[in-house]
């Protein structure tokens, strides 16, 4: 049965039952005041009407005003006829009483009267005992009725008062922990509402609903595991060794590289703290350093050297962090890290090919090529012999170009050192001005050449800085003929001595080219050259530049507007 039509039956007899229960007492009651009233109208007024008439009879002969009294109880007794028999007896009343008024001596009436007087008394005294059986009876028909009717809406509200709570409470209750249940991925969860109420059709509804999300569930999980697998194969076959970290540091996979490379088994070291592994493996150890706040910068790969392989090779490292959108939120969460270690020793070993190709090329170039710059320097030499005009412009233009392959094969052999870590500085207590002065002299005759005026502007003393003199002055002299290089003729360079707390600074201005400034932060990388830059050069010069002044503790810095110049800033460390 529906509980819609339980809870309206149950309550619809129940209110039934009341209007019934009021009704049947008003109407016993209704009865009761009937009977009390008959008891009362009729009769009681027959015995006062009586009992005043007899009082009248006593005093008939002392009292004149007794007679009239008698009367008008008479006249009142004459019209309240109510019982059988009464009106008989009134009219024997009404006749003795009629004779007693024409024989007022007669004793013998006076007794007549008394006598009818007491029967009619009689009379309704027995009608008061009789109604009040009846009323006694009506009340105790009220009483059963109102019990019956009473106890019928006892039983009715206690059942439902026993059963009702239950049968809508209990479902519900179940109801709530199968939802808890299936809400905590409990997609098994049944509940099994019997009959054909409503909570039987929600049951039904509820059980579809959970076979539904356990096929969902069971197809979407056999998805994952095989999408995982999918993953895991993919890293597994990567030559680069990849390990994954949960948001607790614990290593969640490592593939085949990472264990080949670290030397570790997969057993021992899956769901373990990787700061735990790192205690007794160098590898991870060196891997971990971040975590320590050792590199804060993730973004800038590491190159490590690891033996593997049978050999020295080269990873670079790179910490990718995993970052998601929880589903249902907005704010975004790290819940892990991935290391992974690029395997760079091919590019290594072929990059080391490379310096030493260029190394071995511009070594062997750099003996010609002085003993051709000697020659020359004889050619020109008038006591060798005279040349005509066109001779001094050939020997000129050889010169040129003789100078600037020695440049090049310079900066090649310089380039091919810092590469290979070879650079040797001889760092001392240097003179900043002589360093300076040698390069604008070394510099002067190419800016001559371009009509190109060096203007310098030094302080009066300036303290020593801690330098290599050689190399810094190779640097000074690099800037200046990139200035003149990249200025127009008839130009002016400004060369500049200042000092700051704990610098020297030299500083290079021209009125150039300028550099826009999406390449001002690649200028100083090696080989970079500004793309349609016409002029000759290797993009050698900045990046050894930099090399050799960050090698001394110092800073290399450049301020540059495209069409408007550059100044070129070299901040040497103060030998105090
Ligand atoms: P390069 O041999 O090409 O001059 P550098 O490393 O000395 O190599 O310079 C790198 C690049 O920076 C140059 O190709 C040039 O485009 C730019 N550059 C260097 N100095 C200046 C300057 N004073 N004015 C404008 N551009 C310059």
């Amino acid at each position: 049965m529906k509980i819609k039509t339980k809870l309206t039956l149950g309550v619809g007899l129940l209110f039934f039952l009341i209007v019934l229960l009021v009704a049947l007492g008003v109407r016993q009651l209704h009865t009761l005041a009937n009977d009390t009233e008959n008891i009362l109208v009729d009769n009681y007024n027959s015995l006062d009407y009586s009992r005043n008439m007899l009082k009248e009879l006593d005093k008939i002969e002392t009292d004149k005003q007794s007679l009239e009294k008698f009367q008008h109880y008479l006249e009142l007794q004459s019209r309240n006829i109510t019982e059988i028999g009464e009106k008989e007896l009134t009219e024997n009343l009404l006749e003795d009483s009629q004779t007693f008024l024409q024989q007022p001596d007669n004793k013998s009436v006076i007794l007549l009267i008394r006598n009818d007087l007491n029967a009619i008394m009689k009379l309704n005294m027995d009608s008061i005992q009789r109604k009040s059986i009846v009323a006694s009876q009506t009340a105790d028909r009220a009483i059963l009725w109102i019990s019956i009717t009473g106890s019928m809406c006892f039983i009715i509200a206690f059942t439902l008062l026993i059963n009702l709570p239950s049968t809508i409470a209990d479902p519900i209750k179940d109801l709530t922990e199968s939802i808890r249940q299936i809400a905590g991925k409990n997609y098994s969860r049944r509940v099994h509402f019997e009959g054909h109420s409503e909570f039987g059709d929600l049951a039904r509804s509820f059980n579809t609903m959970a076979e539904k999300l356990q096929e969902y569930s069971d197809s979407s999980l056999a998805r994952l595991m095989m999408e995982k697998k999918r993953i895991e194969t993919l890293i597994n076959n990567m030559h680069d060794p990849v390990i994954g970290l949960n948001d607790t540091q614990k290593i969640l996979f490592a593939n085949e590289e990472a264990l080949k490379i670290s030397g570790l088994k997969s057993a021992d070291i899956i769901g373990k703290p990787v700061q735990d592994i790192a205690v007794y493996n160098d590898l991870i150890r060196s891997l971990i350093q971040h975590l320590a706040g050792n590199s804060v910068d993730n973004s800038k790969n590491e190159t490590l050297t690891i033996y593997a392989d049978n050999k020295e090779s080269y990873f670079e490292k790179q910490i990718v962090p995993i970052v998601i959108t929880p589903t249902g939120e907005t704010e975004k969460k790290e819940i892990g890290s991935f290391i992974i270690l690029r395997n760079v020793t091919l590019y290594k070993e072929l990059d080391y090919a490379k310096t030493n190709f260029i190394a071995t090329v511009s070594h062997e170039f750099k003996t010609p090529i002085a003993s051709m710059k000697m020659s020359l320097q004889l050619l020109e030499n008038e006591s060798i012999g005279s040349l005509n005009e066109e001779q001094q412009h050939l020997i000129a233009s050889i010169k040129d170009d003789t100078n600037r392959l020695l440049r090049t094969t310079g900066e090649l052999l310089n380039i091919t050192q810092v590469e290979t870590g070879k650079t040797q500085l001889e760092i001392e207590k240097s003179n900043v001005l002589q360093i300076v002065t040698e390069a604008v002299d070394a510099t002067q005759k190419l800016a001559e050449q371009k009509n190109i005026k060096l203007f310098t502007a030094f302080p009066d003393t300036i303290p020593d800085v801690w330098a290599d003199r050689e190399k810094t002055t190779w640097v000074v002299s690099n800037l200046i003929t990139n200035a003149i290089r990249y200025s127009y003729e008839n130009a002016s360079i400004q060369v500049q001595l200042s000092e700051d707390d704990s610098y020297v600074k030299i500083i290079v201005k021209d009125n150039g080219l300028g550099i826009s400034s999406q390449y001002t932060g690649k200028i100083f990388d090696r080989y970079f050259r500004i793309p349609g830059s016409e002029k000759e050069g290797t993009g050698l010069g900045l990046a050894i530049s930099k090399e050799f002044i960050e090698a001394q503790k110092g800073l290399i810095t450049v301020e540059s507007e495209l069409g408007s110049g550059s100044t070129f800033t070299v901040f040497l460390k103060k030998a105090i």
